[in-house]
């Protein structure tokens, strides 16, 4: 995807070589392929449109850089303009000076508002804020229990009067609760239909006139694409909010929904939720989903990526590892993900002169072939990566790994297989010797 994407930038760039101006005329293949991957990114039409314009806007009139790939340089424009819509950097949730500050958490059902609620006050604790939890949903029996488990999970206390209270009377005697217990914050879970509906506003509405929070954060499901936009537009006329959490990010989608909210409410995205536990929050960063809305890693940022991850003392005690023979599974799948903390394999081999122009065939091969490996030394036991021996001994155990990891048996035997010889290798190297070339014969 990657690849694609940039390639076909950079094609349709390729024919602004010679020209030295941006034009309306020259732009219009590589605005094209934009609005495509801004749409295959799950972005609401309307707001893609606008969002071509704005890069139209900012493109017109560039100069096209000579001696920089020019599909790098569009891209770029693009990126920026994301970077820019989303709002350049993360905006913290709301604080006052006067506690308890008073968050409304407000979206449809199951789009993970209460895990979102139960995500923030965990986020807040390890701040050493403290908070308190209010259940509001008294429509779905389940809600109310739900809030009150995660709560004893993470050690957040939760308030509550059943599912026969009214929601705003919850909601305002939460809050006096909340200055009661002498908390700072206080998060307020509220009740979600499948879809908008009157009563549903109506009922926010009033939880927000009693309550006056300091931040009503909708919660919008990434995965709802296109809808995301419908959504936000719905609940910022009628309700008004002052941010947004995008969650279940770790999903496929690559998150064009972030994009939509924005633009459509110009409030700003403040988290995101990338998983089912209650760890799983992360501060929203316009860079990294710019990124991720392109599906390229920033190719600026790989560069500086590789130098910050390649750290000197790591790699000298990999050094001495391999010299003592004492390379293992754990050091080869750390260093397989250091490879990948930089990026794509693609990504990086692009970055290598000479290995540039290695077909894409040959880098999903290669990939693909990384993925393998990494799911084999997965299934293996701690014992067994500290000891390869033990596999290189043990038939059984290579049978097991193959079954765990969904491979051959044959194929976990040519990884251990590969991997000893390997290390043989480099020991002999390590030593001064010449190591016999395997696979060669003779010798
Ligand atoms: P609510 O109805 O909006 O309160 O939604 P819930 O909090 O009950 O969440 C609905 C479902 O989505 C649950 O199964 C959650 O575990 C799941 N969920 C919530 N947030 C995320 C997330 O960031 N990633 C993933 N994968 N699942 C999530």
């Amino acid at each position: 995807m990657f690849d694609a994407l940039a390639e076909r930038l950079e094609d349709a760039w390729k024919k602004l070589r010679g020209q030295d101006k941006i034009t309306e005329n020259n732009i219009q293949d590589a605005l094209t392929e934009v609005r495509r991957a801004l749409l295959a990114a799950d972005v609401n039409l309307q707001v893609v449109k606008n969002f071509i314009a704005d890069v139209e806007k900012a493109a017109l009139g560039a100069e096209v850089i000579s001696g920089v790939n020019p599909g790098q340089q569009f891209i770029k424009i693009v990126y920026d303009e994301l970077v820019k819509v989303m709002g350049e950097s993360n905006v913290p949730l709301a604080t006052t000076a006067t506690a308890p500050t008073v968050i409304l958490m407000a979206g449809l059902q199951g789009t993970g508002k209460t895990t979102a609620t139960a995500k923030l006050a965990l986020y807040l604790r390890k701040q050493k804020r403290s908070c308190l939890m209010v259940a509001t949903d008294i429509y779905r029996p389940a809600a109310i229990d739900q809030l009150i488990t995660l709560g004893q999970q993470i050690e957040v206390p939760v308030f509550e009067l059943g599912s026969e209270a009214n929601p705003v009377d919850i909601a305002r005697q939460g809050v006096e609760k909340a200055k009661e217990l002498g908390v700072d914050t206080v998060l307020i879970d509220t009740a979600g239909r499948l879809q908008i509906d009157e009563s549903m506003m109506v009922e926010l509405a009033r939880i927000k006139e009693a309550v006056k929070p300091d931040d009503t954060l909708l919660v919008v499901d990434a995965m709802t694409g296109q809808e995301a936009a419908n959504l936000t537009r719905t609940f910022h006329e009628q309700i008004g909010i002052t941010g947004a959490i995008l969650t279940k990010m770790d999903g496929d989608t690559r998150g064009g929904a972030a994009l939509s909210v924005r633009q459509i409410s110009g409030q700003p995205i403040k988290f995101i939720g990338v998983g089912e536990k209650v760890e799983a929050l992360q501060p929203f960063y316009p860079d990294r989903m710019a990124s991720r809305i392109l599906n390229m890693g920033d190719i600026l940022s790989l560069v500086e990526k590789a130098q910050e991850e390649i750290d000197i003392a790591d790699v000298e005690k990999m050094q001495s590892k391999i010299l003592e023979a004492k390379f293992d599974f754990n050091d080869f799948l750390k260093q397989m993900r250091l490879m990948k903390n930089m990026g794509s394999l693609g990504g990086l081999l692009k970055m290598i002169p000479g290995l540039n122009k290695l077909s894409s065939t040959d880098i999903e091969k290669g990939e693909k072939e990384l993925k393998r490996t990494e799911a084999m030394i997965n299934s293996m036991t701690v014992e067994e990566r500290k000891n390869p021996d033990l596999l290189a001994k043990s038939p059984s155990r290579r049978r097991r790994i193959a079954k765990g990891s969904g491979h051959a048996e044959s194929e976990v035997s040519k990884l251990v297989t590969n991997f000893t010889r390997m290390r043989s290798m480099m020991q002999q190297m390590g030593q001064g010797g010449m190591p016999a070339m395997p696979g060669m014969g003779g010798g």
